[in-house]
């Protein structure tokens, strides 16, 4: 989702759109490499611009998939953020327009809001999106609170039932103690 800063409206621009299928796939470090999955994207946002300075500010709602931390079976959960972005023209940007009066470091504070640049007048919502939903998505996700994950022996789903190997630290990182003997 692109927006030309030219075009904004001094009242401001309120913008409801959806992003769906591959969109982020670009915006991944390692493109189509990525251990979640994402639905629908529903956003709700403003724009607003003062000169060159444009705040987004807005919503985003999802549903992420990925594989439960403990017992690898895929679990789905709705995540949801605000955010708010200051924007400015990128320094190489700025000073193409203002030659050198221009003080690039007077314009972001990047203290109490997140800070980003836009080049060429445009402003592309989707990494701030993404980016977004990253923040917000769980860094341990679990099918269910009280699940009981894998047997760390034979790898069965301890949810669909107990599996056969012994109980107990044997075969468990204390293994190593099984053959312990106190020097006589
Ligand atoms: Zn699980
Ligand atoms: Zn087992």
């Amino acid at each position: 989702m692109k927006i030309n800063v030219v075009q904004i409206p001094d009242s401001g621009l309120a913008l409801q759109f959806t992003r769906e299928g591959d969109w982020f796939n670009e915006l991944l470090p390692e493109k189509g490499k990525c251990d979640f999955t994402l639905q629908r994207a529903d956003v709700a946002c403003s724009v607003k611009r003062t000169c060159e300075t444009i705040v987004v500010e807005g919503t985003v709602k999802t549903v992420v998939g990925t594989d439960c931390s403990r017992c690898l079976e895929p679990v789905q959960a709705p995540v949801q953020g605000e955010f708010r972005y200051v924007l400015v023209p990128a320094p190489e940007d700025a000073e193409r327009k203002a030659g050198d009066k221009f003080d690039a470091e007077a314009e972001l504070n990047p203290d109490d809001v997140d800070c980003a640049y836009y080049h060429d007048d445009v402003i592309d919502l989707d990494p701030l999106i993404f980016e977004q939903i990253v923040l917000q998505i769980p860094i341990k996700m679990l099918c269910l609170e009280s699940c009981k994950g894998l047997c760390p022996q034979c790898g069965a789903n301890l949810n669909k039932g107990r599996c056969d190997c012994p109980v107990g630290p044997i075969g468990g990182k204390f293994a190593v103690l099984k053959n312990f003997k106190l020097a006589k």
